[in-house]
């Protein structure tokens, strides 16, 4: 049997090869982390996120106990790679007539790409085991598992939990897709990445939401990700006017971040903005139809807003614009035959009209 340490080099070369940034491996323990999760969800910061909260037949948090939701599983592989473009941030531009949609968004959808390289990090473990004669488990996730990534992407190396509760990495930023490969095997642990937030508030203090509740400490009710592409239906009136321009996602406590100032950017060709995505003219967005919609956004990651919900979200950002010039738009949006756009449209006319 091949040393347990040669098996996690090889799969950190593996993942190398494939094409990852990074690589680590994490035992599979009851972090402590995790104990935040359940009083997360008690506290019903997960929103209408339900399936944050999808439980195991003896009534636990699925997510919260890789032990009990994969019994087999050993160690975590997880994998991550950088998305970050050669373009500006959101808190770099500042034009009324254009909105803003997420960084990790612009190009294609991720899912397809990290998992592609996944199953060929699992592919290569699968094959030295079959030539050592070592029995393997193996599963891969890119969101999907029942497990919270960026708890084991910290026990993994990979980088620690910042304040705003995203990944950092010391090299690589925040700018990163996470993907996990979970192995019946005890591979050998990396160190826990230890936290560089240091006295840093930036994130907390540029929130326009008030989203992170306390340093590390996130309400989705709150965060303009959450509101703009999970939340169905109406926006809750109070929380519109600082959701801003964000059409899709919200990147500000990332921008902010010290440690993303330098962070490299990558060449990968799928990551790079479509065409009219990044800072999208806002009347665009708001008048797409159906038919434009599944066209641009095929094989996207905004097409889980879904249409309305992204022209629900333009006609917000539209009314937090205060430019006149998108009156006779909303006037039309008025009338949409989907009541949550109507709604948000009469919402902004009125809002500029007082503006
Ligand atoms: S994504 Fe935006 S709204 Fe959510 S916590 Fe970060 S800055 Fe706040
Ligand atoms: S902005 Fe500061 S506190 Fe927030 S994640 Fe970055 S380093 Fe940490």
């Amino acid at each position: 049997m091949p040393q347990l340490s040669q098996l996690s080099t090889l799969v950190k070369k593996a993942a190398r090869e494939a094409g990852f940034d990074l690589a680590g491996i994490a035992p599979v323990h009851d972090a402590p982390e995790l104990n935040y999760f359940h009083e997360w969800i008690a506290a019903g910061h997960a929103g209408e996120m339900k399936y944050m909260e999808a439980r195991d037949e003896a009534g636990r948090l699925k997510r919260a106990s890789l032990r009990h939701a994969v019994p087999w599983a050993r160690s975590v592989i997880v994998c991550a790679l950088n998305y970050n473009t050669a373009q500006p941030y959101s808190t770099d531009v500042n034009d009324s007539q254009r909105g803003w949609i997420s960084r990790y968004a612009w190009g294609e959808d991720y899912h397809d790409a990290v998992m592609a390289k996944l199953r060929a990090v699992e592919q290569q473990l699968q094959q030295e085991c079959t030539d050592k004669e070592v029995e393997l488990q193996t599963r891969c996730y890119v969101d999907t598992g029942p497990l919270v990534e960026r708890v084991y992407a910290k026990y993994a190396g990979v980088g620690w939990i910042g304040k705003n509760t995203c990944i950092l990495n010391q090299k690589l930023g925040s700018w990163l897709f996470l993907g996990v490969l979970l192995t019946s095997l005890e591979l050998e642990p990396d160190l826990p990445a230890p936290d560089r937030c240091g006295t840093c508030t930036r994130c907390i203090d540029a929130c326009p939401t008030d989203a992170l509740i306390a340093p590390y400490q996130l309400d989705a009710n709150r965060c303009i990700a959450y509101l703009t592409i999970e939340k169905r239906g109406t926006i809750p009136e109070d929380i519109r006017e600082g959701i801003g321009l964000q059409v899709f996602g919200c990147d500000i406590c990332q921008d902010v971040c010290p440690w993303n100032r330098k962070a490299p950017a990558t060449s990968a060709q799928e990551f790079q903005p479509r065409d009219g995505l990044l800072n999208p003219a806002l009347d665009w967005l708001a008048e797409m139809t159906a038919e434009e919609f599944r066209e641009k956004f095929r094989g996207s990651a905004v097409r889980r807003t879904k249409h309305g919900g992204l022209r629900r979200n333009a006609a917000i950002a539209i009314g937090n614009s205060s430019d006149a010039r998108f009156l006779p738009s909303l006037h039309r949006l008025s009338e949409d035959e989907d009541p949550v756009v109507a709604e948000s449209a009469r919402w902004a006319k009125e809002k500029l009209e007082r503006t």
